[in-house]
């Protein structure tokens, strides 16, 4: 195990009726910039949950909405010029992962002396940022408990991310009954992207970290276990509420502690994001397949007791172990709604040259634990990948 520090502030209040105490959590006498994606919220009646809770606390607010999926430079700034305009001092985010990214990037970005892209593509360090809450209504990305962001320019076609412990939430609220509200499209993707979090931290080189790997497969074998339960109408309480667990564990940072990570299918389904709008975790998990063919050598201990410990399999040779696992996983993926490898996807073969120059124009080259995978290996991954 390698060293590590790891400090993790973000107070998570859990459970269904939170949302009513938001106010709570925020300071006194704070303007609050009340930030939003395209509408949902107002349907499932979050919206006036917030509004209610905000106007019980005394908190003076002004409203944004239209944070789009991937959300974008071009639209956060408009947010950021309306928080600087009305001296907005705190940012409430209130929607899925897009929107969560978004409000830390205008965090950042309020106070930033400069081009404030510069804190995307060039990752500049960030003296101090705006104090950001969430209520967060996609269990997915793990964003309410990361320092993390990704953002995408439309004028450049990049999607980029960044972090920093600044732009790391006081507060999250999760009620799983905001879930109720997502179409299946949503939830499938949700599962894929917590799942292939812990992939990118778990499924690597052994560290001798049997503590990580350990919560790494709880983690995976509970939402294997919860799948079809979250996916069932009506919605389950405990199903969702258990998702909603399993997503934020996957990325808080607790289970990569100290151990290698790869990070490559997020990586390249970055790209294959930008240049044909596919949903982030149908990337992954179109991604997914040709990074286990094409590193299978430097993942064979991993990938041996992936199989033995999440999908159980300890009949046959290695080889088959590994292909049934690859296996299971792929149809685990599509039985949430998801489909596994680039053809299914839609994804063109063109893809594989297209997103191997991207990387290594930008310098977003080599990628993987080992730092193995060059331009010749993203191009294998994507051919691999069918
Ligand atoms: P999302 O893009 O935030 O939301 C997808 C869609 O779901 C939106 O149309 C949204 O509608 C809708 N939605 C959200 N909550 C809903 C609800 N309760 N009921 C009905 N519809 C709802 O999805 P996401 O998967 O959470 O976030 C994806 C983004 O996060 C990507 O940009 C990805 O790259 C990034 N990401 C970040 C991290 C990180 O660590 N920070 C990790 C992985 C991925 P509305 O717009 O109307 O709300
Ligand atoms: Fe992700």
């Amino acid at each position: 195990m390698d060293n590590f520090t790891y400090h993790n502030p973000v107070k998570l209040i859990f459970g269904k009726g939170q949302i009513a105490q938001v106010g709570r959590d925020i300071p006194k006498g704070a303007r609050v910039l009340f930030a939003f994606g395209g509408g949902s919220i107002k349907a499932n009646g979050i919206h006036a949950q917030v509004v209610d809770a905000l106007g019980q606390a005394g908190l003076t607010f002004v409203e944004f909405s239209g944070i789009e999926p991937n959300p974008r430079y071009e639209t956060l700034m408009k947010a950021v010029e309306l928080a600087r305009a009305e001296k907005l001092d705190f940012i409430l985010a209130v929607g899925g992962g897009s929107v969560v990214d978004g409000c830390k990037f205008i965090a950042a970005a309020i106070p930033f002396e400069g081009d404030c892209w510069d804190i995307v593509a060039k990752r500049a360090r960030l003296k101090s940022a705006v104090p950001l809450g969430v209520v967060l209504t996609l269990p997915a990305t793990g964003s309410e408990m990361n320092a993390f962001s990704v953002v995408s320019r439309e004028e450049t076609g990049e999607k980029l991310g960044f972090g920093s412990p600044a732009v790391m939430p006081r507060f999250s609220v999760l009620d799983p009954e905001s879930t109720y509200s997502l179409p299946p499209r949503q939830l499938g993707n949700g599962i894929v992207d917590a799942f292939v979090h812990v992939l990118e931290q778990y499924l690597t080189q052994p560290a001798d970290a049997p503590l990580q790997d350990r919560l790494a497969e709880a983690v995976l074998a509970t939402l294997v276990e919860i799948a079809p339960k979250v996916m069932a109408t009506p919605p389950d309480y405990q199903a969702r509420a258990n998702l909603m667990w399993c997503a934020t564990m996957a990325l808080n940072g607790l289970i990569g502690q100290g151990v290698p990570q790869d990070w490559s299918t997020h990586m390249i389904g970055h790209e294959l994001t930008a240049l044909y709008g596919i949903d982030h975790a149908r990337s992954l998990a179109a991604v997914w397949p040709g990074v286990v063919a094409v590193r299978r050598e430097a993942k064979r201990a991993k990938l041996l007791q992936f199989a033995a410990r999440v999908w159980g399999l300890t009949e046959g040779s290695e080889d088959q172990r590994i292909d049934q696992a690859v296996a299971k996983t792929r149809a685990f993926f599509e039985s949430v709604g998801v489909p596994a490898g680039t053809i299914a996807a839609g994804i063109p073969a063109e893809a594989a040259q297209l997103v191997s120059a991207r990387l290594s124009e930008r310098g977003g080259l080599p990628l993987g634990e080992d730092g193995a995978i060059g331009a010749a290996e993203v191009r294998a991954i994507l051919e691999a990948a069918a």
